[in-house]
């Protein structure tokens, strides 16, 4: 497809629903052309319909080799090169380590860690040619500050805060930034089954009183993805309201 000169173009992983949406939409009004994926036909017609003539939705399961290999093709084909990455998808499968199947392990591991990989590896070469990128990975306070019932999903992305650091010193002098976004607990799928009791409890140790909205989260990937961050590297920033947890 051809883009007006100098449009940059930015892919954002699951941005079918919840957060990822909430970036797809926050980058293309941005001025971004974003290519935004889900893992299905009805997904991707969802997010063809909110993007418009500023993106375009692309089918993509990220623990499949193949899929990835596909659409990263798809996208080298039309665009060239993304300036921007925003490596969103991710799952839960929570459950006590005691009681944790092996399955429910891997399947966040593959998703939420090694999703990453097969995703930003085939996407660098043409970032470090224009030497200027923005790779922004979504964490989340669990990384951090650990949770009962979700050993694997706090690996995942205590390991993903680890991958940015890295990747962050190595591509740093091509003009590329590699940060987290954290966010703690945001009103989407992911947390909708929570119990009223839990939304309390969790509620009152958050400063502002609030669960947070998709839109807190995508406010600050735009700033990330911005000229004037290009001092801001390796780190990762939380968006969860004051959630207390030391
Ligand atoms: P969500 O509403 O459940 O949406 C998840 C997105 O990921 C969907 O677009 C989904 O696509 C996609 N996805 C799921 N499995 C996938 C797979 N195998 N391959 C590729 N894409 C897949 O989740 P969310 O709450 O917006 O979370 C987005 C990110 O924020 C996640 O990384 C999550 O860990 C992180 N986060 C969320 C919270 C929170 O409180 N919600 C807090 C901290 C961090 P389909 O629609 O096609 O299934």
């Amino acid at each position: 497809m051809k883009l007006e000169p100098n449009t940059k173009v930015a892919l954002v992983t699951g941005a079918s629903r919840g957060i990822g949406e909430a970036i797809a939409r926050r980058l293309s009004s941005d001025g971004l052309f974003v290519i935004a994926t889900a893992t299905s036909r009805s997904g991707v017609e969802r997010i063809n319909g909110h993007l418009g003539a500023s993106g375009i939705g692309l089918e993509m399961r990220i623990e499949e080799e193949d899929s990835v290999g596909k659409c990263v093709q798809e996208i080298l084909d039309g665009y060239d090169a993304v300036d921007v990455i925003v490596n969103n998808a991710g799952i839960t499968r929570d459950n006590l380590l005691m009681r944790m199947k092996y399955e429910e392990w891997k399947e966040v591991i593959d998703i939420n860690l090694s999703g990453i990989y097969r995703v930003v590896k085939p996407l660098l070469r043409g970032m470090m040619k224009k030497r200027w990128g923005r790779i922004v990975n979504i964490s989340s306070v669990v990384g951090r500050m650990g949770n009962s019932g979700q050993s694997n999903y706090a690996a995942s992305k205590a390991g993903l805060e680890g991958f940015t650091r890295s990747l962050a010193q190595e591509i740093g002098t091509r003009g590329i930034t590699v940060n987290c976004v954290s966010p703690g607990y945001i009103e989407t799928d992911m947390t909708r089954d929570l119990l009223q009791e839990q939304v309390e409890e969790i509620k009152s140790r958050i400063s502002v009183g609030r669960l947070g909205r998709a839109e807190d989260v995508a406010a600050l990937v735009s700033f990330l993805t911005r000229e004037e961050a290009s001092y801001i590297t390796g780190e990762t920033i939380q968006v969860n309201g004051g959630l207390y947890y030391f």
